[in-house]
């Protein structure tokens, strides 16, 4: 038989209990042996309910889990594969360079963008160089042997990225890990005042005829895709159709990019991104 003591204890709980889930929005339970968890609607939950943040989690799981990533990771390594055998048999006037990205074009950065994603955030400085720092990002099927077999030729390998140059520890760090060919200072062209790879460039040719590009950015291979004109950076890619294979090796990156910029007119804040997305996707 239960005692008033008792009965007074569990009343004090029970308005105890009220009062916290009065003080948030409770969108739903779940039992964890004797415990109830309480899920609640908060900063952690936007995943939930943008699609832009929410979407993260679904290509990120694409890039991390399906073979099919890997596969055209590999397609494109082996397309570069058969570009630089046939280049090194042409003498240019300078020797030969290959440019490549970093991002997405030779490691793996989702990770960081899950983490986010589930915190409710979008990209953020501060998480993005904690990651960079770690040096722990994973190399892309077909990379590593690509960027041998070219170090092997004696081609100079430029890695031209828009990490900054806090960054530069830590990716030199990265790229040695993996076990990437020429992972230096020299080799190693950050961003400085602009997002622009054009001057990065032009520094290279300077000494060196490029064989070829890689890029997950279409940016990553010339100035006329930095546009946020979506029109142009179509048309664009029509007028280099043959390259494509050849000297631009492109790499698949569904997370983000520039394409993104140019779909919202810019970088406009969450609420409008989700509605744009919604609004000018293609229905039946
Ligand atoms: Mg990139």
């Amino acid at each position: 038989m239960m005692t008033y003591k008792k009965v007074f204890c569990l009343g004090l709980a029970s308005i105890a209990s009220s009062l916290i889930m009065t003080s948030c929005i409770v969108v739903s339970t779940e039992k964890k042996g004797a415990e109830v968890i309480y899920h609640q609607k908060g900063k952690e939950d936007i995943y939930k309910t943008s699609p832009t943040i929410g979407g993260k989690l679904f290509t990120s799981a694409w890039i991390q889990r399906s073979a099919e990533y890997d596969a055209l990771c590999l397609q494109a390594y082996n397309s570069a594969t058969d570009y630089l055998h046939k280049m090194i048999k042409e003498k240019g006037s300078k020797p030969w360079a290959i440019v490549t990205d970093i991002d997405e074009t030779v490691v793996d950065n989702t990770p960081v963008s899950v983490s986010q994603a589930l915190k409710g955030e979008d990209y953020t400085e501060e998480s993005w160089n904690k990651w960079c720092e770690k040096g722990s990002a994973e190399a892309l099927a077909g990379a590593v042997k690509f960027f041998n077999e070219a170090d092997k030729h004696g081609i100079q390998i430029f890695f031209i990225s828009n990490r900054k140059e806090v960054n530069r520890e830590g990716t030199i760090k990265n790229l040695r890990r993996l076990g990437l060919p020429q992972a230096e200072d020299s080799h190693l062209l950050l961003r400085t005042k602009t997002s622009d790879k054009s001057e990065r460039r032009a520094v290279v040719l300077q000494k060196y005829d490029i064989m070829m590009f890689l890029g997950d950015a279409l940016g990553d291979f010339d100035h006329i895709f930095d546009t946020k004109d979506e029109l142009i950076r179509k048309s664009g890619v029509q007028k280099n159709a043959e390259q494509f294979g050849t000297r631009f090796i492109v790499l698949p990156n569904p997370n983000y990019g520039a394409w993104e910029k140019a779909m919202n007119g810019g970088y406009p804040p969450l609420e409008e991104k989700d509605k744009i997305l919604k609004e000018r996707l293609q229905k039946d």
